[in-house]
């Protein structure tokens, strides 16, 4: 932990994701099935949610290390050049000689709606071997990972980072079906109103239900649930009980990656030691700046950017 004069401690983080490149559409609302309709404007973004949190993850103070697979084309080029620029260590990016870079329609309506489509290519053929596994997680303070990449190898990376005793956060999205033996591996279960309510099989839409969701998750076996609710905020709930926090209020523009956004925040801060409910207001705050901004990995903040915007 860091005294007043002291920089805040700079962990290891430890990202396997999916890589997209997001072709990014602004349109005034989506068109219909049969309509064509014209557009306000298009753009190449670095997204996907793996490099979504490992950039999220950089900006906000950690040394980050990424596992994933691009293909062997322009796209894959222009994501690692992205990637390189925020200083995360590519080392564990593989490169696929056949499959093209994954890539993500990205629609983006005036209402801040987005639809996304995602092209796995490359991203479906990751395989990390267990030895490359072993040697990325020393000494790292957390392993962060989605369901965007190859179940059975996301799977398998858990159990290495529990094996080598590194805490694990995981961001169950888009929701597949996992083996209940995972829940008692997760340091921290992040995860949305959607992705909450499918787990568990109960509607949700407020907090009090976040909070019955992350309880239930809890009985399984994870240490922490962090339930977010969009634009009403977040439930941080853990051996202390459920709290609800509220998300900072601003014009939303694009929510692309404010998820990936927050996990990125959330786990540095938790990698740095602070408190669930402190972690949980840099992940609201961070994702706040993201929501009010286009795009996936342009409208991720640094934690000096954070400086300008509330507790
Ligand atoms: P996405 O898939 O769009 O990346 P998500 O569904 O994983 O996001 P959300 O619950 O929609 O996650 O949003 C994550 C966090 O982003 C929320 O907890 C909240 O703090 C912030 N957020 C989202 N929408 C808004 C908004 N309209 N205004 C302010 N904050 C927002």
């Amino acid at each position: 932990m860091s005294s007043d004069n002291a920089p805040l401690l700079r962990p290891r983080i430890v990202v396997l994701g999916s890589l997209n490149m997001d072709l990014l559409l602004r349109v005034p609302r989506a068109p219909d099935a049969g309509e064509t309709l014209i557009g306000h404007n298009f753009a190449t973004v670095p997204g996907g949610k793996g490099g979504n949190q490992a950039v999220s993850c950089a900006r906000q103070g950690a040394d980050v290390a990424l596992l994933g697979r691009l293909g062997a084309d322009a796209y894959g080029n222009s994501l690692r050049a992205a990637l390189a620029a925020d200083g995360i260590d590519l080392a564990g990016v593989q490169t696929d000689a056949e499959q093209p870079t994954g890539l993500a329609l990205v629609m983006v309506d005036d209402a801040a709606q987005n639809r996304i489509v995602v092209i796995p290519g490359a991203n479906a053929t990751l395989r990390v071997e267990p030895a490359t596994l072993t040697a990325a997680l020393a000494g790292a303070a957390f392993f962060v990972t989605q369901l965007e990449a190859p179940l059975g190898q996301v799977i398998d990376a858990i159990e290495a980072a529990h094996a080598a005793s590194c805490p694990v956060l995981l961001n169950p999205s888009p929701m597949a079906a996992l083996p209940d033996t995972l829940w008692p591996r997760l340091d921290t279960l992040v995860l949305n109103e959607v992705e909450a309510s499918e787990l568990t099989g109960r509607p949700l839409r407020d907090p009090a239900g976040a909070a019955a969701a992350a309880l239930e998750l809890r009985r399984r076996g994870v240490q922490r649930v962090v339930v977010t609710l969009g634009s009403q905020g977040a439930v941080a709930s853990d051996v202390q009980g459920s709290r609800f926090h509220p998300a900072l209020p601003v014009r939303a523009v694009d929510t692309t990656a404010a998820g990936d956004t927050f996990t990125g925040a959330l786990a540095v801060a938790l990698a740095q030691g602070q408190p669930l409910d402190q972690a949980v207001r840099r992940g609201i705050r961070a994702a706040a700046w993201c929501v009010a901004r286009v795009g996936a990995q342009p409208s991720i903040p640094t934690a000096q950017d954070l400086e300008s915007l509330p507790e």
